[in-house]
Order: C-alpha cells, then sequence, then structure tokens
C-alpha cells in the first residue's frame, strides 16, 4: 500500500545534505569539540562553521546561536532563563503557544511569576492591541509563536515585539514551525530570543538552538562544563549541529519555490476536499500573507478528528490533530478552544501538513480516500 505522509508539521524526514553533512562525525570525526588535540579541534571547527551558517539563516551573529537539544528545551530555556535573570515580573504568553512555551509559563507562575495569557481572534492571530492592553512596568518576559504549529497562523511578531519592548520586557518567539517555511530575519522580526528546531526543517531529531540577542541575560538551566560559553553544559552533538546547518542552509535556499509549490498543493487539497465532502470548515485562515504555506486544519461536521485519523491511517494516508493524548483521553485542542470552537468542533478537528516529499498526487489520493472515509463515517 502506497502511505502518504502528511504530517510535517510533527517532523520530517532527515534531507540528503543533512545526512551527507553528519556523516563523517559518527565514526571518522568523532572528537569532543572541548578536547585540545587534534581529533577536538576538528570538532570544534567544524561546530564553528554550524554556528556561523545558522547564524548567517536567519540574520544573527554567530555568538548570539547556542545550540540545545531541541525546539523544547530552547522555549523552556528562554523562558525560565529570562525570567529567572530578571528576577520576579509578569510573563505573558499567548493562548496558542505550545506547551514548551505555555507549560514553561505555567510553571513559572507556581513560582511566582504572575501570569497573563493573550487571548486570539477566531482565525488564531493574536490582536496587537491587546499585548498593548496587558502590559506594564511589571513584565520582565512576551512570548508570542511565530506561526502556530495546529493552524500555521503567522503572528504579528514584529509589532508585538515593539510593544513588548515599549514596557522594558524581553520579547521571545518560537520559531519553530516558522524556520525553513518562511523567511527569519531576528533583526527584523525584533526579538531577544527566537527558538529553533532542527527536524521540523529536513534536519536531525533532538537538536535545536535559541538565539539570544546580545547583551540579554539569561539564567543557565544545565549547569556542567563550559560548553555554549559557559551558559549550557553537556558535550557538543557535532553531527547534529552540522546536520542542522546543512538542513537549514538548504532550506533557506530553496524556500522561494518549495514554498509557493507546498501551498499549491495544500490549496489544491483543499479545495478538492471542499468540493468532494459537505460540511467542511478550516480552522484559521488561507490567506498566504498570513500562514505557513504547508499547515491546514479542516473540521468535519459530525464525526471526531480521531476517527479520521484512524480510518485515515488504516488507508495509508498520515495527518494528525493538535490534541495532547494522556491516559488514553484525547482532550481538545486548547489552540483551537482559544479561537472560539466549542469542544466538540475542537475535536472533529484534523490537521494536514504538506511539505518537501508530497507531489500533487498525495494530495489527490489523500483528498479522494478522506472522502470515502467522511461519507462512510457519517452514514452510521
Ligand atoms: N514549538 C513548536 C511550535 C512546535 O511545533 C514544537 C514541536 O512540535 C516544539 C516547539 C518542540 O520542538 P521539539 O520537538 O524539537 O522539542
Amino acid at each position: 500500500m502506497k502511505r502518504i505522509y502528511l504530517d510535517n508539521a510533527a517532523t520530517t524526514p532527515l534531507s540528503d545534505e543533512a545526512r551527507a553533512a553528519m556523516q563523517p562525525y559518527g565514526a571518522e570525526l568523532f572528537g569532543n569539540a572541548d578536547s585540545r588535540h587534534s581529533f577536538g579541534r576538528d570538532a570544534a571547527a567544524a561546530l564553528a562553521s554550524a554556528r556561523a551558517r545558522i547564524a548567517g539563516c536567519i540574520g544573527a551573529a554567530p555568538e548570539e546561536i547556542y545550540f540545545t537539544s531541541g525546539g523544547t528545551e530552547s522555549d523552556n530555556w528562554a523562558l525560565k532563563g529570562a525570567a529567572f535573570a530578571k528576577g520576579r515580573g509578569r510573563v505573558i504568553v499567548s493562548a496558542v503557544e505550545h506547551p514548551a512555551v505555555y507549560e514553561s509559563a505555567r510553571q513559572l507562575e507556581r513560582l511566582g511569576y504572575p501570569l497573563s495569557v493573550l487571548p486570539v481572534d477566531g482565525e488564531g492571530f493574536v490582536r496587537p492591541q491587546s499585548l498593548a492592553d496587558s502590559v506594564g512596568e511589571d513584565v520582565v518576559l512576551v512570548s508570542v509563536m511565530t506561526a502556530n504549529n495546529e493552524t500555521g497562523s503567522i503572528q504579528p511578531v514584529r509589532e508585538l515585539a515593539d510593544i513588548a519592548h515599549s514596557c522594558g520586557a524581553l520579547f521571545h518567539t518560537d520559531a519553530v514551525q516558522a524556520a525553513g517555511s518562511i523567511p527569519l530575519d531576528v533583526k527584523a522580526l525584533g526579538c531577544d530570543m527566537l527558538s529553533l528546531s532542527a527536524h521540523k526543517f529536513g534536519g536531525p531529531k533532538g537538536f535545536g538552538a535559541l538565539y539570544v540577542k546580545e547583551g540579554v541575560r539569561l539564567e543557565t538551566l544545565h549547569s556542567g562544563g563550559e560548553q555554549e560559553r559557559g551558559r549550557r553544559g553537556g558535550t557538543s552533538d557535532v553531527a547534529g549541529a552540522c546536520g542542522t546547518a546543512a538542513a537549514l542552509e538548504a532550506a533557506v535556499a530553496r524556500m522561494r519555490e518549495e514554498s509557493a509549490r507546498v501551498r499549491a498543493l495544500k490549496e489544491s487539497f483543499v479545495r478538492r476536499v471542499r468540493e468532494g465532502i459537505p460540511g467542511v470548515c478550516v480552522h484559521g485562515t488561507l490567506d498566504a500573507e498570513r500562514t505557513l504555506p504547508g499547515i491546514v486544519n479542516l473540521g468535519f461536521d459530525g464525526v471526531t478528528g480521531e476517527e479520521i485519523l484512524f480510518s485515515l491511517d488504516l488507508a495509508g494516508v498520515a495527518a494528525s490533530n493538535g490534541s495532547a493524548c494522556s491516559a488514553g483521553s484525547t482532550a481538545p485542542s486548547r489552540t483551537l478552544l482559544a479561537m472560539g470552537l466549542s469542544p466538540a468542533e475542537a475535536k472533529g478537528a484534523v490537521r494536514f501538513s504538506f511539505g518537501r516529499g508530497n507531489t500533487e498526487d498525495d494530495a489527490e489520493e489523500a483528498s479522494a480516500a478522506l472522502k470515502s472515509i467522511v461519507e462512510r463515517l457519517r452514514a452510521r
């Protein structure tokens, strides 16, 4: 059976560029980048080059890039590191943040940092005015993601960063879904910190980076050796860094062409679904200016996302919902609830995310499979 992968927002396959870049750093160039002999120097040189190349992809200086174990660690470090360094103060996050940000903010709240959660509109966008209404001198940190993992909505990051700065707060953005899909420039975004995760753009799993603007103070969360300029201890993952640099550079180099191609696939899929199936709605928007190319979140009247996903999987089509599964029960997505959906509507949602490996045939075959599944489920 042919399998169709429409879950690129969950993870992506390793790109050829990343695989080739990582290959020598397993057995051949295995040195510890902190060793003083030639093996170590080779590793350190590769690490420095990867750092500079990743920095170059987002308009940062190499010294502003810190390597981490992925988006989750970058987000945790940005929020807790900045809050701990600033001392007591209020934290503001949006209602649609990934759990890596949201739960970090909730933990800070339990530790005595008051938390304000910004609402979003029906399409999942944070209105700058709601941040302007919420900020004050007591705020130490604002964190709003660059683009949402469930709906693809791109937030007005620059405006939000300016508002945060107007009251002296730091601004962090989780760019995990945006990186490799839309242009990112830390200066144009105006952020103090930005999180990246390699496996979302063809890099290895378990590797990420945090951009920290020069001069921003962050408390260390990983105490240990002097790695990452003494701010994050632990032996450096040289292969991960090289794979990430290669994957990000390749994604940026083909971004213009690939984004247009992937967006066209998504739009073709949605058109086919809407033509073939009544009672379908888009949660969020398809507006090309304000959404990531590959992500669309669809709701189907009268059936749950779980049922659809189960049947799609049997038909070889991999998609997802944004819900957190815990103890066997699936909670409705916090993001969709924040957008004003009822719990029942939120449970009916399915996220399809297109990527580099997808073709027009995938869009056609997946929409046909979806049509027969929804018809069958509705006919029960
Ligand atoms: N932030 C966002 C927006 C994400 O979509 C994800 C992963 O799904 C993460 C953070 C976590 O990244 P990682 O899987 O590298 O820990």
